[in-house]
């Protein structure tokens, strides 16, 4: 019978998970993802987190529950940094002991250390430490190593040309609904669980293109014009996802076809708290793209959540329709 390896759809989930499964897959493993966020979930992670974690860790907390009893392992890597110089948030580096000693009963936990900062030669030591606790031997890793990267780069590559990472996952091919007024161009910033979990975001990027949106979120960026951008700071950015977000709102400002920006944080985010000001910031100075800030956690209501998005499209409207007049700012 194939080894189970359950995979929390949280976090990092809509980011590496082609990766991921093909790796698991090419070693012969059988994979298990838990479900699509939902009520349920949010209310096992938030009882079983600490109260001070941000909402997608709580999340991530409900998916682990989700998984728990189903399968043989849980993969739950210690993210470090997944780019040279670069850390991601330390709550990744904790997760897999966050989640041991806050959940009881689990099954053995993959926590093998992703650590890319100095050198992208640990990817390959990381795979082999996967490998060798799934009794695999070097040349398979290898193998499925290469494999899982040239799927992740043909994900990577759907998602640049405008593919929405749960879509390509569940593979959904969304049907717009028929522009009945101008097709706006929005910039959608924010780590890839806010943006690609419907239930966390209370169906944002559908609400979005119900409204003739044409979404761009931060990963359909290039990278090398990311880091260009990024590069022009007077100082280097060492969150992976600060350097995104600047080099992001950096390259809007050359672009004049972008007629609004959102950037989505979570409540109680150490990187977003100053990152989403440093962001606003040089989005609002240099140029007069309408920009909004929206927060969520467990207790945005989604009546709220909507107001003030519809308020924002209708202002980004009436902006192209008198812009002379409108004032992107209040
Ligand atoms: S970067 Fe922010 S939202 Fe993401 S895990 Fe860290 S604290 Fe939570």
């Amino acid at each position: 019978m194939k080894t189970k390896i359950g995979i929390p759809r949280g976090l990092f989930f809509y980011q590496y998970y082609p990766l991921w499964k093909t790796f698991f897959e090419e070693l012969g493993a059988e994979i298990a993802v838990s479900g699509h966020t939902n009520r349920r979930i949010l209310d096992m992670g938030v009882k079983s987190c600490v109260d001070e974690a941000c909402l997608p860790v709580k999340v991530f907390f409900g998916h682990v529950l989700d998984l728990a009893d189903k399968v043989d392992y849980l993969f739950i890597p210690r993210l470090t940094s997944v780019s040279r110089k670069e850390y991601i948030c330390p709550k990744f580096g904790g997760l897999p002991d966050m989640v041991r000693h806050s959940l009881y009963g689990l099954p053995p936990i993959i926590d093998t250390e992703i650590n890319l900062r100095k050198s992208g030669k640990n990817l390959l030591n990381a795979a082999m430490d996967v490998g060798s606790r799934l009794n695999c031997d070097k040349k398979a890793v290898r193998r499925a190593l290469e494999k899982s990267l040239r799927a992740y780069r043909e994900f990577r590559e759907q998602v640049k040309k405008g593919a929405l990472p749960p879509d390509i996952i569940d593979k959904r091919f969304p049907v717009l609904k028929k522009p009945s007024d101008r097709i706006l161009n929005i910039l959608v910033i924010g780590h890839v669980y806010n943006l690609y979990d419907n239930y966390i975001n209370m169906d944002m990027l559908k609400k979005l293109r119900n409204n003739s949106v044409n979404l761009i979120t931060v990963d359909m960026i290039d990278g090398c014009i990311i880091d260009e951008k990024a590069q022009t700071l007077n100082k280097k950015m060492f969150w992976y996802f600060g350097r995104k977000a600047m080099g992001t709102a950096l390259h809007v400002l050359d672009r004049n076809d972008i007629d609004g920006v959102i950037y989505v944080m979570s409540f109680g985010c150490g990187v977003d708290s100053f990152i989403s000001d440093l962001v606003e910031k040089k989005i609002r100075r240099k140029s007069d793209v309408p920009f909004i800030i929206l927060t969520i956690d467990e207790h945005s209501g989604e009546a709220g959540f909507n107001t003030r998005l519809e308020a924002f499209l209708d202002m980004v409207r009436w902006r192209y329709r008198h812009e002379a007049d409108v004032s992107s700012h209040g």
